[in-house]
C-alpha cells in the first residue's frame, strides 16, 4: 500500500510503498476513506514539533481519520468488517497519551492500525470527509471551549486565527451561546467566513489595534475568554491584554517558542488565568458525532479540497500558502 511518511530523524518526507499492516491484539485495521491535512502536520514536516513518545524513524503522518473497519485484531469483538468509523486522536496507555499520526503511524495511507478503543461509529448520514475532521479540527476547539475554557452562555469571547480550526471555534461558540464573538484574522476571506458562520464582529489586526478594538467592543473591559488558534508568541501577549478581569486566555495553537510577559503582575491584580489546551477528552468525538447526526451542528462547508494520497505534497502546499483559502483539506487514499 501507499503511505506518506516522514523520517523524524532526517526530516525527509515522501510517499512510499509499504506492507499492509496487521493489527496486534486489541487493535483494528481500518481502510482509510479520508484523512485531514492539518497545521500540526505542517509543524511536524518543518521539524518544529515531535511527539512525546516518538522522535526517530519513519512515521506515517495523518491524525484526522475516518474509514471502514477492515480486520480485527485478537480479542476485539465489538466491531465488524465494514463498520463506518472515525478515529479519536488519543490512545491512553500506561498512564500516557499517545497521538495517532504523531506517536504512532497515522492515516496518510491506504490502511491504518489503531487501538479498538479509539474507534467511534459515525452516523450513516455523515460523509467520510466530514467525519474525518471531527477528531481534532472540530473536537479540539470543542473541548477548548466546553472543557478547558468552560464558556458560559452570554460570555464575551475573542478568537485569534479563524482558519481551519478557529472557523470551527466560531461555529461552536455560537452554538454554546457566547456573545459577542469577536474574530481576529488578517485574511479578508477568513473574516468574511467568520461573519457568515456566527461571529458578531471581525478585526483585521494589520489595519487596527486588535486589543483596543476588543476593549471598545466590550465597553472597555475586554473579553471573558480569549482563544489563540494561531500559536505565535506576540499573539499570546495580546490575548492577555484583551482579557477582562477574571478572564481566561486559552492557548490552543501549537507554539514552542519562548516569550516574556513584561508585567506578570496584571495576572495577579486582575485574577486572570492562562490555560493550555491540547486535543480532547474521550467524550468529545462521540458527543460531536451525535450532534452532527442530529443536524445540530454542520461542518460540511469546511471541506475545501480533496486530494489523492499521491498528491499529498500539493495538499500540504495549498495549506501552507493558503491556496484558494482552505478551511480543511483531506486526502482520499
Ligand atoms: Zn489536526
Amino acid at each position: 500500500m501507499l503511505a506518506a511518511q516522514l523520517d523524524l530523524g532526517t526530516g525527509v518526507f515522501g510517499v512510499n510503498e509499504v506492507p499492509i499492516p496487521d493489527p496486534q491484539p486489541g487493535w483494528v485495521r481500518v481502510k482509510v476513506r479520508a484523512c485531514g491535512v492539518c497545521l500540526t502536520d505542517l509543524h511536524m514536516l518543518k521539524g518544529e514539533l515531535r511527539g512525546i513518545h516518538r522522535q526517530d524513524g519513519l512515521l506515517t503522518l495523518g491524525h484526522e481519520i475516518a474509514g471502514e473497519v477492515d480486520l480485527l485484531g485478537e480479542g476485539v469483538d465489538t466491531w465488524r468488517q465494514g463498520d463506518r468509523v472515525a478515529i479519536a486522536l488519543l490512545h491512553y496507555k500506561d498512564g500516557g497519551e499517545f497521538t495517532v499520526g504523531v506517536d504512532f503511524d497515522g492515516g496518510w495511507a491506504e490502511y491504518v492500525v489503531v487501538p479498538a478503543s479509539t474507534l467511534v461509529a459515525i452516523p450513516d448520514s455523515l460523509p467520510f470527509d466530514v467525519a474525518a475532521i471531527v477528531p481534532d479540527a472540530v473536537s479540539t476547539p470543542w473541548a477548548a471551549i466546553t472543557e478547558t475554557a468552560a464558556v458560559r452562555p452570554g460570555e464575551s469571547v475573542a478568537v485569534w486565527g479563524v482558519g481551519g480550526v478557529g472557523t470551527h471555534a466560531v461555529q461552536i461558540l455560537r452554538f454554546v451561546g457566547a456573545a459577542p464573538i469577536i474574530a481576529v484574522d488578517p485574511l479578508p476571506e477568513a473574516r468574511d467566513r467568520a461573519l457568515r458562520l456566527g461571529a458578531d464582529f471581525v478585526i483585521d489586526p494589520c489595519a487596527e489595534d486588535a486589543v483596543e478594538k476588543i476593549k471598545s467592543l466590550t465597553g472597555g473591559t475586554g473579553v471573558n475568554v480569549a482563544f489563540d488558534f494561531v500559536g505565535t508568541s506576540s499573539i499570546e501577549l495580546q490575548l492577555l491584554a484583551a482579557s477582562a478581569p477574571f478572564g481566561r486566555t486559552i492557548w490552543v495553537g501549537a507554539n514552542s517558542k519562548p516569550f516574556t510577559l513584561d508585567v506578570p503582575g496584571i495576572l495577579l491584580f486582575f485574577r486572570q488565568q492562562i490555560r493550555g489546551h491540547y486535543a480532547s477528552g474521550p467524550a468529545a468525538v462521540p458527543d460531536l458525532l451525535r450532534l452532527l447526526g442530529l443536524g445540530r451542528l454542520d461542518f460540511s462547508t469546511s471541506i475545501s479540497g480533496r486530494f489523492p494520497l499521491s498528491e499529498i505534497s500539493t495538499a500540504i502546499e495549498h495549506l501552507e500558502y493558503k491556496v484558494d483559502n482552505p478551511v480543511r483539506l483531506v486526502v482520499v487514499p
